[in-house]
C-alpha cells in the first residue's frame, strides 16, 4: 500500500469531518447544495441504464446514494474509513441499496476493468498525490461506449480568493485546510490527462455556487470550480 495513491494527510480532513457529513447546515454544506445540479448534469449526459455506476472517493456517500435513488446499480469507493463508515450507515437507514468499498480507483481498475458504464470523481482529483494516475484509472474502470465524469477546482488567483480565502477563511463555508492551493488543478491539465488517458473530452463546464443564495447553476465560467465530461470509445 505504500506506493498507493493516496495522501494519508488529505483522508485525516475528512476522517475528522465524517460525522457531520450528512448535515446539510455543517461542513460539507456547499457539497449539499451543488449536488442536484450533479445529479442532473449525470443524469443529461450518461446513460445510465448501460451498466454499472462507480464513485470514486465517494465519502459519506451523496451523490453515490443520489444515484442509488434513480435506480442506479452503484459502487461508491474511498480510503478514509469513518466518511465509508457513515456512508454505509446513512444507506441502511434511508435503505438506498449502494455498495461501499475500500479501495483507490487503481486498485479497483484492477479488480474491475471495464466494469462500470459510467465512473463519477468529484471534488476528489485535488486531494491525491498523482491526479493523471487516477484519471487512468477512470479510463480502464470505464467500460467501451461508456462516461466519465470529474470535477474539481481551478488553479488561478480568483479561485484562491474564493475556493480558498473565502470559503475557508471569511465565510467558514468549508474547514479551513481543506484545499491546498498547489493540489488545484487547472482545465488544461486535466484535459490533457484525460486524452492522454484514452478519454475523448466531450465538455468542460463551469460550476457556479453562491454561498448567499446558495443557489448553484451551470456555466461557462471555469475560472472556480468546473466538471469535465469524458467518454471513451
Ligand atoms: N465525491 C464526494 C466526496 C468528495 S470529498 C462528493 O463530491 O460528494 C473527497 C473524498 O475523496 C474524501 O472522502 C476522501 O477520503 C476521498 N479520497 C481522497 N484520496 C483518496 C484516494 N486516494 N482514494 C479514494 N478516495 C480518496
Amino acid at each position: 500500500m505504500s506506493k498507493a495513491n493516496v495522501d494519508p494527510d488529505e483522508l485525516l480532513k475528512f476522517e475528522a469531518l465524517a460525522h457531520r457529513w450528512w448535515d446539510p447546515e455543517g461542513d460539507f454544506k456547499p457539497l449539499h447544495d451543488i449536488n442536484p445540479v450533479r445529479v442532473a448534469y449525470i443524469q443529461e449526459h450518461t446513460d445510465l441504464s448501460a451498466g454499472p455506476m462507480l464513485d470514486v472517493g465517494c465519502g459519506g456517500g451523496l451523490l453515490t446514494e443520489a444515484m442509488a435513488g434513480l435506480g442506479v446499480q452503484v459502487t461508491g469507493i474511498d480510503m478514509a474509513d469513518k466518511p465509508l463508515n457513515v456512508a454505509r450507515l446513512h444507506a441502511m437507514e434511508s435503505g438506498a441499496e449502494v455498495e461501499y468499498l475500500a479501495s483507490t480507483a487503481e486498485a479497483m481498475a484492477a479488480e474491475r476493468p471495464e466494469g462500470f458504464a459510467t465512473v463519477t470523481c468529484l471534488e476528489m482529483l485535488e486531494h491525491v498525490p498523482d491526479f493523471a494516475s487516477t484519471v487512468r484509472a477512470c479510463a480502464a474502470l470505464t467500460a467501451p461506449g461508456g462516461s466519465v465524469i470529474f470535477s474539481t477546482i481551478n488553479r488561478n488567483p480568483k479561485s484562491y480568493a474564493l475556493a480558498i480565502v473565502a470559503a475557508e477563511y471569511v465565510l467558514g463555508l468549508l474547514p479551513k485546510g481543506t484545499h491546498d492551493y498547489d493540489k488545484l488543478i487547472r482545465p488544461s491539465e486535466l484535459a490533457r490527462a484525460v486524452r492522454d488517458a484514452g478519454l475523448a473530452l466531450q465538455e468542460i463546464v463551469g460550476v457556479r455556487y453562491n454561498p448567499f443564495t446558495r443557489r448553484c447553476t451551470l456555466s461557462s465560467d471555469v475560472d472556480v470550480n468546473y466538471m469535465l465530461y469524458a467518454t471513451k470509445t
